[in-house]
């Protein structure tokens, strides 16, 4: 890895995306892991952190939202940290560069399309975002088109202008935002062209993703994530497995294949269907979805005393729920692999869970994020009820 820090961004101060960027790889990767233990040195050691060989252009998902500037000219990008304000973006150091490439040519595209860009602040207008999701091992690329109003005119020929500069986009969707809203996808749906959802593949299983379904956003760390995760799983082919915030499915899917049988919870609907769909691709037949709040979930399988041997719990950025732990602690699994993308939270949990008589025997952090100051970290606990606090 080289020494000095040779990656630039024309919008680095701009943007504010890339917080960490005037450091040298291997200090962010330092600072990094100097943070994850000093957060959690009460309840146990990280090992290793796992940085990325060439930290560049790692985001597999790209979003840029679209709208004009000052003198009307149309612009797409981000908004800059914590304003409505778009900073105008053509390359970026961490998104996909195929992806950022077809952002530009729709960009270029709307003038002779005379598609209007929406605005924020009258509601009129056509096109609010564009999001870009690149298979990592299949190459297959799906352009989403966010609308605020659902009709698209001559949406055919768009899709075939389109096409002719990017042959290796797969499907296009156009889905339809009509809220005065900061998120960026709407409940409407169609397809204009192939099936609707890319495939990826990782750890040598296939998925399914749909416009709205969770997917690590660099795949390629995700897959070393996944395989410290199984390492501290230990999982040895008679186990029952739990996949709490299993999104389409992936930690489970990989464990299925080496263990008796999974259990997969998610909230959101799209992903648990992607994850039903990514089992038969896959051929397995001993694992089961389910849609449901985790908490709730793992509640009723306290209640009916379910046994689990090991639970992976990859929480979104706000942590677990107090439901969610308290039923944890009654089914006792031996193991629990807790995946988190905010040390912060995982500190809180951990703290609660070691009072409860669970101990953390090891973790690793991985960077998932280079140049931001994103963390994820990846912890094995084991019951030990000796360690329970009154
Ligand atoms: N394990 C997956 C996804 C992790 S992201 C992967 O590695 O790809 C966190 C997931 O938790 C998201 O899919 C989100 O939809 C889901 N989620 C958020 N709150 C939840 C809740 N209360 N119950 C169940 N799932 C939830």
């Amino acid at each position: 890895m080289s020494q000095k820090n040779t990656f630039a961004c024309p919008v680095y101060k701009k943007c504010g995306g890339c917080q960490l960027l005037n450091m040298e790889y291997q200090a962010q990767l330092n600072f990094k892991r100097g943070q994850v233990a000093k957060l959690l040195k009460s309840y146990g050691k990280i090992e290793e952190m796992i940085g990325m060989e060439q930290p560049a252009h790692y985001r597999h998902k790209v979003h840029a939202v679209f709208g004009r500037d000052k003198k009307g000219n149309i612009v797409s990008g981000i908004y800059k940290e914590g304003t409505h304000q778009i900073v105008s973006v053509e390359e970026c150091l961490l998104e996909n560069e195929k992806a950022d490439a077809i952002i530009q040519t729709i960009r270029k595209l709307l003038k002779s399309f005379k598609i209007k860009t929406y605005d924020e602040d009258t509601g009129y207008g056509l096109l609010r975002h564009v999001l870009v999701r690149v298979g990592y091992q299949t190459g297959q690329i799906m352009v989403v088109l966010v609308l605020g109003s659902p009709i698209m005119p001559s949406k055919n020929n768009f899709v075939k202008a389109l096409r002719r500069e990017h042959p290796e986009i797969t499907t296009v969707v156009v889905n339809v935002n009509e809220k005065r809203t900061s998120m960026v996808l709407g409940d409407k749906e169609q397809v204009i062209y192939g099936p609707g959802y890319i495939e990826d593949e990782l750890c040598g299983m296939t998925f399914k993703i749909s416009p709205k379904s969770f997917y690590q956003v660099n795949p390629g760390m995700a897959q070393k994530l996944y395989e410290k995760a199984m390492k501290y799983a230990g999982i040895s082919g008679r186990e029952t497995v739990l996949d709490a915030y299993c999104g389409t499915g992936t930690i489970g899917m990989v464990a299925a294949a080496k263990s008796k049988k999974v259990i997969g919870v998610e909230l959101n609907k799209d992903a648990v269907k992607d994850a039903i769909t990514g089992a038969k691709k896959n051929k397995l037949s001993n694992i089961r979805f389910y849609q449901a709040d985790a908490g709730e979930f793992m509640e009723k399988m306290a209640e009916s005393k379910e046994k689990v041997d090991v639970v992976f719990m990859d929480p979104p950025r706000s942590g677990s729920s107090e439901k969610f732990l308290t039923s944890l602690v009654k089914l006792k699994p031996e193991k629990v692999i807790y995946i988190s993308c905010n040390p912060e939270t995982l500190a809180r949990d951990l703290d609660f869970l070691c009072k409860k008589g669970y101990q953390m025997k090891k973790g690793a952090a991985v960077d998932m994020f280079p140049f931001t100051d994103e963390i994820e970290v990846v912890v094995q606990l084991r019951w030990s009820c000796k360690s329970v606090k009154k």
